[in-house]
């Protein structure tokens, strides 16, 4: 080992692993710390603030008033702040690093979407103000709306839905409202094996039966089943494309052509639109209705289930049944928000609205200006490096994960492996954990179901050649140990706050509230 001058060494010095450290007194490990929860650490005497009593005055409560304390934790603020700074510590996030949930295109957030989402005509304004104060914002609304209309070749867009499975209720609904018009409403929807759960989700909340189309060897929608199955009773088909094994459709035009054939619409689920933005436009293929993901092909982020935001191009066949409220240009020039149906309008058919308001204003700004910065050539270029680097995966780790689909072409924008060829009693969760010890969050697991054991990695054109060198030599090493059977990955995740829980226990019996321990028995 090299040492500095001051005889410090400049390499790290191999210590044994495993569980042979000895543990920490605070359950902290150097800098990874232990948090406990907020009511365990907290009492109530303790405050953040300091208010002046209330005076005394009679209650107006018509005698509903608390009579027991709230139960809230008490922290002062330094308490707090390293509470949550903690907490925030124990996450991942793409800031962090390489994050390669396939179909879920965790991106880059550009921070000059940020900058512009923040300027306050933008972050300041009010739904319920006057339409002549936010000509602005409405203004973004109807660009964004001309880019997405464009980028697809559509014939209408409706911005409010708030998320990719919202905006498939929203297509189905403009579906519905478009088959009932006719007097025709149908009762089934097509559904690829390989399709996301929100498809057939959203076409059984809608009332409709969903039926299963195969998938063929190479990893599409199995067309002639598909046409066998079209017939008067079908109201739609929901096809992604790319589709989730990484696959472009190619026969999407033959499969929409046949749809409508039997008077039945195309929805296409456009997750994974970043795969083809500036190259593809979905309604050249003859689709009805489509989701776009904001926060997936246009950069915006993923809320912890809070803003997304996931418009819907609408095709000429659908477009008078589209939602409200949208943006229209008047005689005037001035913008107006067409909010109610009005008989004899275009929208007079409309079949209601998605949302409250307008939709998320914050996110549109985002997703504008990352349009604006890019212009067409470079959102051109998001789908071509998204594509080169997902076969930059997909070629380095042959000879070590298994392709399923691998042999027959590159992939689009993800790289999809089995879990075929690892040593008996090994899977995929065992990879994915022991890329948490290598300080990666792992890939979509057991995901599309077409494939056992699938693993499904969406690198994203915001990887450069490095963090992607480094995450495959990751991916190598925790492979080949799966494949050797590698007794130790069994226990992976080792360096993380917490090993395996039980996240099916957790999802069906959630424990959601605390309960104070019992006060400890007087001593006799
Ligand atoms: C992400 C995704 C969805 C759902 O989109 P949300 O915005 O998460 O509701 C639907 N289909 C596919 C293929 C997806 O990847």
């Amino acid at each position: 080992m090299s040492m500095l001058k001051e005889g410090r060494p400049t390499a790290p010095v191999a210590v044994e692993q495993g569980d042979a450290i000895p543990a920490t007194f605070t359950g902290n490990r150097g800098l990874m710390l232990e948090e406990a929860l907020i009511f365990e650490l907290g009492d109530d005497r303790t405050t953040g603030v300091d208010l002046e009593p209330a005076p005394a005055a009679p209650s107006r409560l018509g005698g509903l008033d608390r009579s027991a304390p709230i139960g809230l934790a008490g922290l002062s603020e330094p308490e707090t702040v390293r509470h949550y700074t903690r907490l925030s510590r124990q996450n991942y996030g793409i800031d962090l690093g390489v994050f390669p949930l396939g179909s879920c295109t965790m991106k880059h957030n550009p921070r000059l979407n940020e900058s512009v989402a923040r300027l306050p005509g933008f972050a300041d304004v009010h739904p319920l103000q006057p339409v002549s104060t936010v000509q602005g914002a409405l203004g973004v609304m109807e660009q964004l709306s001309d880019w997405l209309l464009k980028l697809t070749n559509m014939a209408a867009v409706a911005l409010s839905p708030k998320a990719g499975a919202h905006g498939e209720l929203c297509g189905l609904l403009a579906i519905r409202a478009a088959l009932e018009a006719q007097g025709d409403a149908r009762s089934v929807i097509l559904v690829p094996e390989s399709a996301h759960g929100t498809n057939p989700a959203t076409a059984a909340f809608c009332g409709y039966r969903v039926e299963d189309i195969p998938a063929t060897e190479d990893g599409r929608v199995n067309v002639a089943a598909l046409t066998a199955r079209l017939g008067p009773d079908v109201a739609a088909v929901m096809i992604t494309n790319p589709n989730t094994c990484g696959l472009f459709e190619r026969d999407m035009k033959v499969i929409a052509d046949a749809v409508h054939g039997v008077g039945a619409f195309v929805y296409c689920d456009g997750a994974n639109f970043n795969a083809i933005v500036g190259r593809v436009r979905p309604g050249d293929l003859g689709v009805d209705a489509m989701h776009i993901n904001l926060h997936k092909t246009f950069s915006t982020p993923h809320g912890g289930g809070g803003p997304g935001s996931g418009p819907v191009v609408l095709s000429a066949a659908l477009a008078p049944y589209a939602p409200l409220p949208f943006v229209e240009r008047g005689e005037d020039g001035s913008l107006h928000l067409i909010e109610e149906e009005t008989a004899g309008e275009h929208h007079a058919g409309s079949f209601g609205r998605m949302t409250a308001f307008h939709g998320q204003m914050g996110m549109y700004t985002r997703a504008l200006t990352y349009m604006l910065s890019h212009g067409n050539d470079g959102l051109r270029q998001v789908s071509g490096d998204a594509v080169l680097n997902a076969n930059y995966v997909l070629r380095s780790l042959e000879g070590v994960l298994d392709a399923p689909f691998g042999a027959a072409g590159p992939c689009m924008h993800e790289a999809l492996f089995s879990d075929k060829g690892l040593a008996e009693g090994f899977s995929t969760i065992d990879v994915a954990k022991g890329l948490i010890d290598e300080g990666f969050h792992p890939m979509t697991m057991y995901f599309p179901l077409v494939v056992h054991g699938a693993m499904l990695v969406e690198p994203t054109e915001t990887e450069s050649k490095a963090g992607l060198d480094q995450f495959i030599g990751a991916l190598r090493s925790v492979a080949t140990r799966a494949k050797n059977g590698d007794p130790s990955l069994k226990g992976a995740p080792h360096f993380a706050p917490r090993r395996r829980l039980d996240e099916t226990q957790a999802a069906r019996k959630p424990v959601l509230s605390w309960t104070p321990p019992a006060p400890a028995e007087a001593a006799e």
